[in-house]
């Protein structure tokens, strides 16, 4: 098969697997010795046609195409190097894995079909950057055996000699990094979207999805659009993971690289029905996520697209951050590194996206 189409059809596997989402993650396939081919950056993947996927020489990160190779490229070339017996390479912000691996682990163990799976964890650093890439290279160094690792509060590399080797790798990973949390954190909690109560701005009106929308409800949708004039989406995420930290935390620090980004560097949870500073919610500049005591969380966007991928990040960062507090510990992500991610985010990915 023609590897660029073979990268596409893994990508939609993924995808229809739940483990690739929107423009997250990023796969890439050797051609030859000096040569891979990896999708390029900011494209979702149900929109990848062969003519996007980027040419990269391994040597001097030369491309052919007129798109920009993902921003993970410099990760995929670093596994490359280091194994030469890997054709194939997935890239993915699966749920369990990334939270799994948020715990400050240095291998996430379990077993999964009478199998001992070990997975071992890059030190953390900020995604893109030359010292990711020389953490990952360095754990793939130390681990030879092992095809799949996880990169600390960020998401995993599944390598094989085939296409569907670093499938099974990914899903493989995903199953063991679950049965870890149960066994470690006694957590069976599904990642989902549950949808409560959403509404958007048309024509500077506030229109419902749900005509049975409650009072109280709708006086904090009113809330948050007269406090976040940039929001034309509320989306009202009800998951078990939304509704447990809705109801027993007092806020919520970054343990996930896309948190920060999306959601913001904070999200403080009210602790009673009569709210912060006589208000219901408490709403703030920059800050996609506003809880409602007990009842989940309202997720905020400009678009309906950015609205929905914050209520996926936010039920993946509660998971997280019910594994950390069962746990006992947890690696959270600096206040510097939260801001430097967010600011790039807000900057330049979104835009992309929108694109
Ligand atoms: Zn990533």
């Amino acid at each position: 098969m023609d590897p660029r189409q073979e990268i596409i059809n893994i990508g939609k596997q993924l995808h229809d697997q739940g483990l690739l989402v929107r423009t997250w993650g990023n796969i890439s396939c050797r051609l030859d010795k000096d040569r891979i081919l990896i999708t390029p950056s900011g494209i979702m993947y149900e929109d990848l046609t062969p003519d996007m996927i980027v040419e990269v020489n391994l040597k001097d990160l030369s491309t052919k195409s007129k798109y920009k190779p993902s921003s993970e490229l410099l990760v995929h070339v670093a596994c490359y190097n280091a194994r030469s017996d890997v054709r194939f390479i997935i890239h993915t912000h699966q749920v369990f894995a990334t939270v799994a691996g948020s715990l400050g682990v240095k291998e996430i163990r379990a077993m999964v079909d009478g199998d001992d799976i070990r997975i071992p964890c890059a030190p953390y650093a900020l995604p893109g950057t030359k010292k990711l890439a020389a953490n990952v290279k360095k754990t793939i160094e130390k681990y030879r055996s092992e095809n799949g690792i996880v990169m600390s509060n960020h998401g995993t590399i599944c390598m094989g000699t085939i296409s569907d080797e670093a499938l099974e790798c990914a899903m493989e990973m995903e199953e063991a990094s679950k049965r870890f949390l149960h066994g470690y954190c006694h957590m069976d909690i599904e990642s989902e979207f549950i949808e409560g109560f959403s509404s958007h701005i048309n024509s500077g009106k506030i229109i419902y999805d749900k005509p049975d929308t409650p009072y109280r409800i709708k006086k904090i949708h009113e809330e948050i659009y007269e406090r976040r004039p940039d929001v034309k989406y509320v989306i009202h995420n009800k998951s078990e993971a939304c509704r447990i930290v809705s109801r027993r935390a007092t806020h919520m620090k970054p343990l996930l690289d896309d948190f920060a980004q999306l959601i913001g560097t904070s999200v403080r949870i009210p602790i009673n029905h009569h709210g912060h500073d006589g208000r219901r919610v408490i709403v703030r500049k920059n800050i996609n996520a506003v809880f409602a005591l007990d009842d989940g969380a309202f997720c905020l966007g400009e678009t309906k697209d950015d609205a929905q991928a914050a209520a996926l990040v936010l039920d993946k960062a509660c998971i997280a951050q019910i594994a950390a507090s069962r746990y006992g510990s947890a690696n959270f992500l600096s206040y510097r590194d939260c801001i430097k991610m967010n600011r790039h985010y807000r900057n330049s990915y979104s835009k992309l996206a929108k694109r």
